[in-house]
């Protein structure tokens, strides 16, 4: 079985070809602009949708559904085909509504302070199934509209660089959202940055980085021993040489390793000559990395040291904490004790 959202709508007119051509069209349309499932599509006459419905089919099937903030926050746990799992996230804000999705069940990057580093990799995700998890979110989120994506959850996305490109065009073509409202996060892939600049889509960049002197970098992201600062710099000048556009820069502030006043200097001077964002995010706390995140103290001073250097920057909230869906919290095993016990809490499933 196939994912229905694995096709465009001219792979719909070829699949359709001997139906009057205003099927495809309904097709494609009840799935994207309606975000229907296909046994939803009243418009389709019941035999086409039985023929179907024996070719396609939903991938995601939900594992567990936790919610937090008064519910405007919302995590799947969602078992794929061959039993692998990935996490999605949503949420509602009073001006937009984000859905944070997996490019990969799993992560081979082994960032140390990040859940799903932790879990390792398990396996790449297909078009489809990432274009699922965005569109079982806005069916959830109705009759508010999905607005932004962000690649944050489980998986490096440019790890996957197909399928993370094919997405990006398709959510602009296909679910007409702006290209803007796309924010790929991305551990410092650095040739795929160079290579993601060059595809003409005016997506957001957000660069993991952490540390800003080569020592501390490569203990927290090992891929930096393969791409270090100096090469992901580069990257970054690339990218915003081809796309003019800002790029921003994570930064999960962690007690004692990189949020010293020196990290304040090393982090302000990468940052200045490419004029990007710097978004702090208190570390979240994972089951393997036993170093604390900095007092909420240190991160406003953190924060004002930057500013007064000139740079822009903002402090990430830490939305979903409580469910475990905050940055660095997806992994890929919701069912342990720690998944019920916080369910419970939550008060929903
Ligand atoms: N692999 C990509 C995208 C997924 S991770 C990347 O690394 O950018 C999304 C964001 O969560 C990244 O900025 C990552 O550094 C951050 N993150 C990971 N673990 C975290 C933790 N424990 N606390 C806070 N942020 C974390
Ligand atoms: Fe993978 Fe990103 Fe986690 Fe690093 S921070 S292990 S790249 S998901």
């Amino acid at each position: 079985m196939v994912s229905p959202y694995e096709l465009t709508l001219d792979e719909w007119r070829e699949r359709l070809a001997h139906y009057p051509r205003f099927r495809a069209d309904q097709v494609w349309r009840g799935l994207w602009q309606e975000g229907r499932e296909l046994h939803e599509l009243s418009s389709v006459p019941r035999a086409l949708r039985d023929e179907l419905a024996g070719e396609y089919s939903s991938q995601l099937v939900v594992e567990s559904r936790v919610e937090s903030d008064h519910g405007s926050t919302v995590k799947w746990a969602f078992r794929l085909p061959d039993g692998a799992s990935i996490e999605t996230v949503l949420m509602v804000y009073d001006d937009r509504v984000t859905v944070c999705v997996s490019s990969q069940a799993g992560c081979a990057m082994g960032c140390t302070f990040c859940a799903t580093g932790q879990a390792g990799f398990t396996r790449h995700l297909s078009e489809g199934e990432v274009l699922e998890q965005v569109m079982f979110a806005a069916r959830t989120a109705a009759p508010r509209r999905l607005s932004n994506v962000v690649f944050m959850g489980m998986g490096e996305p440019l790890a996957n660089y197909a399928v993370t490109s094919r997405v990006l065009r398709r959510l602009h073509d296909d679910r007409g959202l702006s290209a803007r409202h796309l924010t790929v996060s991305t551990v410092g892939v650095a040739p795929a940055i160079e290579r993601l600049a060059r595809e003409g889509l005016p997506v957001t960049l957000a660069v993991s980085l952490h540390a800003a002197n080569d020592e501390t970098r490569s203990q927290l992201v090992p891929l930096n021993r393969r791409y270090p600062l100096s090469r992901l710099r580069e990257a970054c000048e690339t990218w915003v040489e081809v796309t003019g556009r800002r790029l921003s820069f994570e930064w999960a502030l962690i007690d004692g390793v990189n949020d010293t006043d020196r990290a304040v200097d090393e982090l302000s001077a990468f940052a200045w000559d490419l004029r990007a964002h710097v978004n702090l995010i208190p570390l979240n706390p994972t089951p393997g990395y036993l170093v604390r995140g900095s007092s909420r103290e240190r991160v406003r001073e953190f924060r004002d040291q930057l500013r007064e250097r000139g740079i822009n920057v903002s402090v990430r909230d830490t939305r979903g904490r409580s469910i475990a869906a905050a940055c660095g919290q997806l992994a890929y095993v919701t069912e342990g004790r720690r998944g019920v016990s916080l369910r419970t809490r939550a008060g929903t499933s």
